[in-house]
């Protein structure tokens, strides 16, 4: 089976029909293959996590501020409970599934049944802008196949008329073939031939996971949803995966544990081991070093 182990991931923006319509296409097939490695998920975890890694980092690229930070939730009463995702405007992203071992069978099209695996819940989407008060937004899971969830938080949350497309191509061995999607929105100016022309479009398109297994870039996905409109570019930028965690951060989480929790783990005796969440490293801390963190 032929991989990307060559391509980067990357991705793009572009306006059309005279910055009526702004557009983000991504390929994230390998940093969703590093998320599947550090988590060792199952092919349905690793395409709910592969596509709302992917969207996360197009909505990320919207915020004008580098040091803002936006995380989508998505809590669902399915068996794979709930997704996380986080990223900035620079391309990097990180996530996890809370149980991510799960398994179910294929859906009536024989895809991968993402929206049963998530269920009925909630999609939540938390703006860290480095204030006191995150800005957070949340409506109810539309499908909990993740891309029309972005869809209708878009259009519940933002008043802004969207469609997105997300997706994510296991291998037979489970490891990721291809993953990316797009977003494309309408500027509230938006005249109503270039809606009725971007509909048909939409109506046309198949779906991203069988864009992608045509081997199509980021740049040709836009070119079938904009098709007939005239495209102006906005640049390229890599993706991938990154955590930020370490010690100093985990022990930060540990101080937050309190004086008793913390005393208490030091009179058992014995060293401990933290997992970050996000990346799944292990860090140990001794009795010294917990110790240290009472000071
Ligand atoms: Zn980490």
């Amino acid at each position: 089976m032929e991989t990307n182990e060559s391509y980067k991931d990357y991705m793009v923006r572009a306006t059309a029909a005279s910055d009526q319509i702004r557009a983000f296409a991504v390929t994230s097939r390998n940093l969703v293959e590093t998320a599947r490695k550090a988590h060792n998920t199952s092919p349905i975890a690793t395409a709910a996590l592969g596509r709302l890694m992917s969207g996360t980092l197009m909505m990320g690229s919207m915020m004008e501020n580098e040091k803002d930070l936006i995380t989508v939730k998505i809590d669902g009463d399915g068996p794979l409970g709930g997704v996380l995702a986080t990223a900035n405007n620079k391309g990097q992203v990180k996530g996890y599934v809370n149980n991510g071992y799960v398994i179910l069978p294929p859906n009536a099209s024989g895809h991968l049944n993402v929206g049963g695996g998530i269920g009925k819940g909630t999609f939540t989407v938390i703006r860290d802008m480095g204030m006191k008060d995150p800005y957070v937004g949340q409506v109810p899971l539309y499908t909990g196949e993740i891309a029309e969830d972005f869809t209708y938080y878009f259009a519940q949350s933002q008043q802004t008329p969207s469609s997105v497309g997300l997706g994510v191509l296991m291998n037979h061995e489970n490891t990721v073939r291809e993953a990316g999607g797009f977003i494309v929105q309408l500027m509230p100016f938006a005249d109503d031939a270039v809606i009725s022309h971007l509909e048909d479009n939409l109506k046309k398109f198949t779906t991203v996971t069988d864009v992608l297994r045509e081997g199509k870039s980021p740049e040709e996905m836009l070119e079938i949803v904009l098709d007939g409109f005239d495209i102006k570019w906005n640049g390229t930028m890599p993706v991938e995966w990154h955590c930020n965690c370490s010690k100093d951060r985990v022990a930060r989480g540990l101080k937050l544990l309190g004086h008793k929790e913390l005393d208490d783990i030091i009179n058992d005796g014995k060293p401990i081991e933290t997992k970050c969440h996000f990346c799944g490293k292990t860090y140990s801390f001794d009795i010294d070093e917990l110790k240290s963190l009472l000071s």
